[in-house]
């Protein structure tokens, strides 16, 4: 999904809620792998991504990707 899309969709709801333009905040936390063959932890940018140490492919998904929406600010 689309931050910029998630973004707008939050501004919008909050917008009718509030009846008052607000700004919305959201980070994105990358995904968190495990190279299986250096044992060494990188952020994986997609899912075709290769251990950037080692350049294998066989790792371990520690964290998924996710969002956080880290402030509504009521203007
Ligand atoms: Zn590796």
């Amino acid at each position: 999904m689309e931050i910029e899309a998630i973004r707008f969709a939050l501004e919008v709801i909050c917008k009718n809620t509030f009846s008052t333009s607000v700004k919305v905040t959201i980070d994105e936390i990358s995904a968190l792998a495990r190279c299986r063959v250096c044992q060494k932890e990188y952020n994986l940018e997609n899912l075709c991504s290769l251990c950037p140490y080692c350049s294998a492919y066989d790792r371990e998904i520690l964290k998924v990707k996710e969002l956080w929406v880290k402030a509504v600010t009521i203007e």
